[in-house]
């Protein structure tokens, strides 16, 4: 292992609620897992698309939302003390000298592991970019889709753009430190939490923030560095907004992303894989969850969930090819139940 990589049982690409159950199934057979995701919280779609909406397919469990049964995940992997890496996209995959798979992410955090799990869902969110002619020019330099510190923003004349809760979250705690902030929406609704906007409406009446109506449509400024965003007003007309920092929040769309790169056999961007281990073309590779396809295959958290159970088994010989890992039931067990902490 080199200076500055960790190394683990099992990497894990993709923290939503089949890579959690993966943990569960994992720790129940000893393995050790560390998950990367490129969301800042745990929950795949459940968090991201629909935290509040019912789940009524659960099996034991009538209904719950999207966030209740990540949490529940949470509670139920937490014996097993996962270490998660949020916010963070698995970049590139290649193999150690000795033969484990090593993983990196755009944050620059290096893997090792025997075997690698991908949970990745339908592929990873990415911000939507909005259609503003050669805004890649100033995207990582004054356009940003994402705060990661807010002291960089300290000063700055930002115009954040977009009417849901991240837009909205980000003006209220901005206007604290820009130096002028103009929120621009295409309508005056919205649809971030009322609360949220009646604390940035309180903002623009004591002058801290301004609001307009329209698009961003134009960046200007050079190399890179913006000096003004051109506002198109919902009558045609256009407007400049001074400013060295746009912030556009238009949601976030899947997509694989490097995964596609990662020299896996792929079908309509979904992972092949057998019924009987989930594995793909690769050894000691596995793909669970909606990434993965196979004859009959259903998009639904159950089908991952069993699949999780059967790649843990596979992944075990991998770990530990000189162990034989003893079918065993969590109620009779005393040795599983110990690794769940009951007894
Ligand atoms: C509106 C809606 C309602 C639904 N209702 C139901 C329902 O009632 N019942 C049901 O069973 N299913 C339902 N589903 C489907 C269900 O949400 C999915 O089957 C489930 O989320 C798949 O889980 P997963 O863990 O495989 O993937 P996901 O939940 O998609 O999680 C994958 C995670 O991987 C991460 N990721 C991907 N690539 C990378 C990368 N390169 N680096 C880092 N992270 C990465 C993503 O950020 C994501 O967090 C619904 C889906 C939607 C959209």
């Amino acid at each position: 292992m080199q200076a500055g990589e960790t190394s683990t049982d099992v990497i894990i690409i993709g923290a939503g609620p089949v890579g959690l159950f993966a943990v569960f199934q994992l720790g129940l057979a000893k393995l050790k897992a560390h998950l990367v995701d490129i969301l800042d919280k745990p929950g795949g779609q459940c968090a991201e698309l629909y935290p509040e909406k019912p789940i009524y397919d659960i099996p034991g469990l009538p209904v719950c939302t999207g966030q209740e049964l990540t949490g529940r995940l949470l509670e139920q992997i937490a014996p097993f003390e996962p270490t998660f890496h949020l916010g963070e996209m698995a970049a590139s995959l290649d193999k150690t000298p000795g033969g484990k798979w090593r993983l990196t992410t755009d944050a620059g955090t290096v893997l090792t592991a025997p075997v690698l799990v991908i949970a990745a869902g339908g592929g990873s969110f990415v911000p939507k970019r909005p259609p503003i002619p050669g805004i890649e020019a100033y995207e990582g330099r004054s356009v940003f889709y994402a705060v990661r510190r807010m002291e960089d923003f300290r000063g700055r004349r930002l115009v954040i753009a977009g009417g849901g809760d991240s837009a909205l979250d980000w003006t209220v705690n901005l206007a604290a430190v820009a130096s002028e902030l103009t929120l621009v929406h295409r309508r005056p609704e919205f649809r971030a939490a009322p609360a949220t906007v009646a604390k940035m409406r309180e903002l623009e009446a004591r002058g801290l923030v301004k609001f307009e109506t329209g698009q961003p449509s134009e960046l200007k400024g050079a190399d890179g560095q913006l000096e003004a965003v051109t506002i198109k007003r919902p009558d045609g007309t256009l407007f400049d907004i001074e400013a060295d920092r746009l912030l556009p929040f238009f949601g976030l769309t899947m997509k694989l992303g490097p995964i596609a790169d990662f020299g896996l056999n792929l079908n309509e961007n979904l992972i092949p894989v057998d019924t009987e281990k989930f594995e793909t073309g690769t050894n000691a590779i596995f793909a669970i969850g909606d990434i993965n396809a196979y004859p009959g295959k259903l998009k639904l958290i159950l089908s991952g969930f069993h699949e999780a159970a059967l790649m843990a088994q596979a992944a075990h010989r991998y770990v530990h090819p000189d162990k034989v890992l003893r079918f065993q039931y969590t109620t009779s067990s005393s040795e599983l139940q110990r690794l769940l902490k009951v007894a």
